[in-house]
């Protein structure tokens, strides 16, 4: 089978490998698609991502849809055969934020394809992979494994909204209109947000965000446009760009929430910090998600507009240009590879 291998910096390599054995507990899944996110880029083009830098070759991936081969001893789920969606984190279920309640940003998880952890937790870009089995979610009547690959980043989406509090009725910013940002404008619609502006550099971008409920779409880099908002209630930051925390804080409104959720480069961003002081503003972070997956999917079964957001599906023995595709926002949202062999 083939596997899609970070070696470092710039160097991906699509390697043969060997079927994996799944161990007690565990599943095997052979993979049909597998979405390349950002964080895939950041390994590939910068070593790392945020704070975590690669150490070792790791398989990328977390975005992960296929259908189940088998079980390893005591492990159980869904037939063999049927489609399923794998949820990336295996939370330790002990620490104190795991206790309560905040299992996302459990100190000693384990996530798909990432390098926070020495080793690496290996990644789901390979014809087949062993997961845990309680990973596993069938899919809904209705939701192809397709669409379903967006089910990890929509999880993400769900929860940046969710850390924003109640949006009924809000008017929601998001900064930012790649595969993330677009996901927030549905998620905020779908949370009941009664109108979202989206800010991006690229045009092509703009449109994605207006394909899943984007009211309003801004050019960022001109002042003059006409869709700019006086104020806002609730601003989620999904460029990880400093600029973006920027306008975020400055049209939130007094006593509003700014959730940073794209991550930003490392070390120190500098912001304009007297403004979350003197109006108050309500800054939060969101990291990845924990039980939104589940909401994720019968989100995606409900709603076909999603498949506006995919805009290529490339063989994974061509994952360098499905990376490359993925990294060139002007002509392309999420770029999904398939491994059908
Ligand atoms: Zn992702
Ligand atoms: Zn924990």
């Amino acid at each position: 089978m083939l596997g899609c291998v970070i070696h470092g910096q710039g160097d991906l390599r699509v390697e043969e490998l060997p079927v994996p054995e799944p161990a007690p507990g565990q599943a095997l899944v052979a993979v049909r698609y597998g979405g390349v996110c950002g964080s895939d880029l950041h390994y590939w083009r910068h070593g790392g991502v945020g704070d975590f830098r690669l150490r070792e070759p790791m398989l990328l991936g977390h975005e992960v849809v296929g259908t189940v081969v088998s079980y390893g001893a005591g492990a159980r789920g869904p037939a063999p055969g049927a489609a399923v969606a794998v949820h990336p984190a295996t939370p330790c279920g002990v620490c104190p934020e795991c206790s309560g309640g905040r299992r996302n940003v459990c100190r000693d998880t384990r996530y798909l394809g990432s390098a926070a952890r020495f080793p690496h937790v290996q990644g789901g870009f390979a014809g087949q992979v062993a997961v845990p089995a309680e990973q596993l979610r069938a899919l809904p009547d209705g939701l192809g494994p397709r669409r379903a690959a967006l089910a990890e980043p929509l999880s993400v989406a769900l929860h940046a909204v969710r850390r924003a509090g109640d949006v009924t009725g809000r008017h929601v910013l998001v900064t930012g209109a790649g595969p993330i940002g677009c996901l927030v404008v549905a998620a905020a619609r779908a949370a009941g947000a009664a109108r979202v502006t989206v800010t991006d550099l690229l045009p092509r971008a703009l449109e994605y965000a207006s394909a899943v409920g984007a009211g309003t779409v801004v050019r960022a880099d001109d002042p003059g446009d006409a869709g700019w908002p006086d104020e806002v209630d609730v601003a989620v930051e999904a460029s990880g760009v400093a600029a973006g925390l920027g306008t975020c804080l400055r049209l939130v409104r007094r006593g509003g929430t700014v959730v940073q959720l794209g991550m930003l480069p490392p070390g120190q961003v500098p912001f304009a910090g007297n403004l979350v002081v003197s109006r108050e503003i309500e800054l939060r972070g969101a990291f990845r998600f924990d039980t939104e997956f589940d909401g994720a999917l019968r989100l995606l079964a409900a709603e076909p507009a999603f498949d506006a957001l995919i805009s290529a599906v490339v063989p994974v023995r061509d994952a360098e240009s499905a990376f490359t595709l993925a990294a060139d926002r002007t002509r392309s949202c999420k770029v999904l590879l398939n491994f059908d062999a």
